[in-house]
């Protein structure tokens, strides 16, 4: 089994509450939402950050951005908007280390972020 808590999600060793998966990719709701709508979009095999892609990861890089797309689209969002975000690193404040991006929507979003 897992370490890695995305991993446990994708094995179904966690519960999540699926939005939407492919061969690649996978959504779910957050678990402490920051907003009416927060869903994370994870690749299935694991990768701990944005910084660990290569150019090997194009394909998958564009899979992720459509599954935040489908997600968002699906969540109602597709005609008043929403933020995708990858926190990265300590200083993006990343605290869940396999790759994933928040899916943010359903009330307005301040700029700039904290
Ligand atoms: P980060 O801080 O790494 O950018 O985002 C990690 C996100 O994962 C947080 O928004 C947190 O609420 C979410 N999260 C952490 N553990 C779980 C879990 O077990 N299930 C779900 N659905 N979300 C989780
Ligand atoms: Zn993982």
């Amino acid at each position: 089994m897992s370490t890695c808590i995305f991993c446990r999600i994708v094995e179904g060793t966690i519960p999540a509450r699926l939005v939407y998966q492919d061969e690649h990719t996978l959504a779910f709701d957050d678990i402490t939402p920051q907003a009416p709508v927060h869903t994370l979009v994870i690749p299935k095999r694991h990768v701990a950050a944005v910084q660990d892609l290569g150019e090997a990861d194009q394909a998958l890089l564009g899979r992720l951005l459509l599954t935040c797309r489908k997600g968002a689209t699906d969540k109602g969002l597709a005609e008043s908007g929403y933020r995708i975000v990858a926190n990265t690193g300590r200083d993006g404040g990343q605290s869940v280390f396999h790759l994933h991006f928040h899916v943010l929507g359903g009330r307005h979003l301040g700029w700039p972020p904290g």
